[in-house]
């Protein structure tokens, strides 16, 4: 019985990498396809947090919330493209491009978040996910959070996210959809839909060991893009278009 339950384990586990593969191959395709699909409907724009010159919060053994960001916010654009979703990616790289009259790590940093911007206001009935990871001095606090933008549809979209998170991946987290402080720039300059989830607490030991494995940043992948799909009739009468059938 064990062996049995061990081999169907096995291969769902198989199965899951073998999709995720599938996915990662045929990104570049299916992003096409959906963009075929023409103007209307909505386009997610995901965030990777922090990059380049700025890694973020780092763990105490060493993992940076730059690479997590973008590792999650690659999956969520798989994820939401097979769905037929129209995707970009605010950054594909750990590395960013910055112009050469940005000769400081300020005037750089400066420079990425306005790149950022432009790509946001060019995408067609845009709504922003941004992904980030939190940390404290102290190693105790945990749970995702859902900061919403004060922009129409953003905090709907944060509740849901909240909502989901909560209920898939950790039924003890307390934290609620709460407002993003005026201080994060990005958050307060867009006209669009926008929440930055923060995932996990990089400072706490049992979050930290999550967010080092697949299987987790896929779990959060999958939340996150499936709170989008469902926030997606409230999102696209933001914009009065059509939601996709
Ligand atoms: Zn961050």
């Amino acid at each position: 019985m064990k062996k049995r339950l061990f081999a169907a384990a096995l291969a769902l586990a198989l199965a899951a990498a073998c999709a995720v593969i599938y996915l990662r191959a045929g990104r570049a395709e299916l992003r096409s396809a959906s963009y075929r699909a023409g103007e209307e409907g909505l386009t997610l724009v995901i965030d990777a947090g922090h990059g380049g010159e700025d890694g973020g919060a780092v763990s105490p053994s060493g993992l940076t919330e730059s690479s997590v960001n973008l590792d999650v916010a690659a999956r969520i654009d798989c994820l939401a493209a097979f769905f037929g979703v129209r995707t970009t990616m605010t950054r594909e790289s750990e590395d960013i491009a910055y112009p050469d009259t940005a000769d400081t790590t300020r005037k750089r940093k400066a420079e990425d978040q306005k790149a950022r911007l432009r790509k946001i206001r060019s995408a067609p009935n845009a709504v922003l996910i941004s992904i980030h990871q939190n940390s404290y001095p102290d190693p105790d606090p945990s749970g995702a959070q859902a900061l919403y933008a004060p922009t129409e549809g953003s905090l709907g979209l944060a509740e849901r996210l909240q909502e989901l998170l909560v209920a898939s991946l950790d039924t003890s987290n307390r934290r609620a959809a709460s407002e993003i402080q005026d201080t994060i720039l990005l958050m307060n300059s867009v006209s669009c839909p926008a929440v930055l989830v923060e995932c996990a607490f990089l400072s706490n030991p049992r979050e930290e060991a999550l967010l080092r494995t697949d299987s987790y940043r896929l779990s959060l992948a999958t939340v996150i893009t499936a709170g989008f799909l469902r926030s997606r009739g409230e999102l696209s009468a933001v914009y009065g278009t059509e939601m996709p059938s």
